[in-house]
């Protein structure tokens, strides 16, 4: 039905290569590497093999072209990203703590990324697509909320689907209406990929079977439970119930690893793959990530994750 598009933010990342806190010292820092959790996401989906493409904004400066190349050679469809004349790209400068912890430095909203609009390029876009992957950071900007309200109603009015990466803390569930705008997207979901108490703050109860039985009963079709280093496991509401344990991989940073999830497992169901393979390939995502330096370096191909598969050992 076409391909799997995603909303929001394109940034680049620099690294602190030493840990410690804050910025007020000059430090070694490594980048620009490209980032933002739907570049992360649709990156991932596009190297496993699915139809993907991107609906964002970058500034007409190096930034812009460092994601925008990247994104295009592993082939995302990138003609709907717009490329602002005023404002730079997005970016976010983090450093991680020794207790794995980050601190951040962002320059998103006076950036291109905060910038969305729907263009005609959009618009062609978005009609030709068959899914839409929609990720909490859309609450964060009325601009990108505004246009996935939109591609929604569209993609779903051509029988389209829809998957929801919650990528929420309790306390944003407080500000303005996130709380109702969240508890919508919830009942629009057919796939639900959430983390942590993620789950629990979607259904409204505290115990995962209580809480999936409600989601299915809401409309969600299927849900992708992600668990760190332990894995992941998936629940189809045609009953089939299935846990794939984490691989064994030494950590060096953990940003992005459930956007590759993410990208891994929804491009792996949309090629028709089973709930066990989709959540073996998601976890090998997620893990070959978090084996390198920057947001999306070890995002891997479907070889790749194949041969990491193969000689991966996995947490029992
Ligand atoms: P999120 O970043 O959304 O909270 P997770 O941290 O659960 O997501 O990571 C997503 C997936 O990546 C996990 O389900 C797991 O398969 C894999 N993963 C993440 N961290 C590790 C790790 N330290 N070791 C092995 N696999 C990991």
């Amino acid at each position: 039905l076409g391909p799997t598009v995603t909303v929001g933010e394109i940034l680049v990342e620099i690294v602190a290569k030493q840990t410690g806190t804050g910025f007020l010292e000059p430090i070694d820092l490594i980048g620009p590497f490209p980032s933002g959790a739907p570049a992360i996401f649709i990156d991932q989906c596009a190297r496993v093999g699915g139809a993907a493409a991107i609906v964002g904004t970058v500034g007409d400066d190096d930034f812009g072209v460092v994601n925008t190349e990247r994104l295009k050679r592993d082939g995302v469809d990138t003609s709907a990203i717009a490329v602002s004349p005023e404002y730079p790209t997005g970016s976010a400068f983090v450093r991680y703590r020794e207790d794995g912890s980050r601190d951040f430095v962002y320059n998103i909203a006076k950036s291109a990324a905060a910038r969305l609009e729907w263009t005609h390029e959009v618009e062609a876009l978005i009609t030709r697509c068959g899914h839409i992957h929609v990720m909490g950071t859309v609450f964060a900007s009325p601009a990108a909320w505004e246009i996935t309200e939109h591609a929604i109603a569209l993609i779903k009015a051509r029988g389209g689907t829809m998957s929801l990466d919650p990528n929420l803390r309790k306390e944003l569930l407080t500000h303005g209406q996130t709380e109702e705008k969240f508890a919508a997207l919830v009942d629009k979901a057919d796939l639900l990929l959430p983390s942590g108490e993620e789950l629990f703050l979607a259904a409204g109860v505290e115990t995962e079977n209580r809480a999936i039985e409600m989601l299915f009963n809401r409309g969600v079709k299927e849900i992708a439970i992600k668990r760190g280093k332990d894995g992941s496991s998936a629940y189809h509401r045609g009953g089939t119930h299935t846990n794939c344990p984490g691989f064994l991989v030494d950590e060096m940073d953990p940003t992005g690893a459930g956007d590759c999830f993410g990208g891994a497992y929804v491009a792996c169901r949309r090629l028709g793959m089973p709930l066990e393979k989709a959540l073996e390939f998601g976890n090998a995502a997620g893990a070959r990530n978090v084996t390198r330096l920057g947001p999306m370096e070890g995002a891997g191909t479907r070889a790749e994750l194949e041969e990491f598969i193969t000689r991966t050992a996995r947490r029992s």
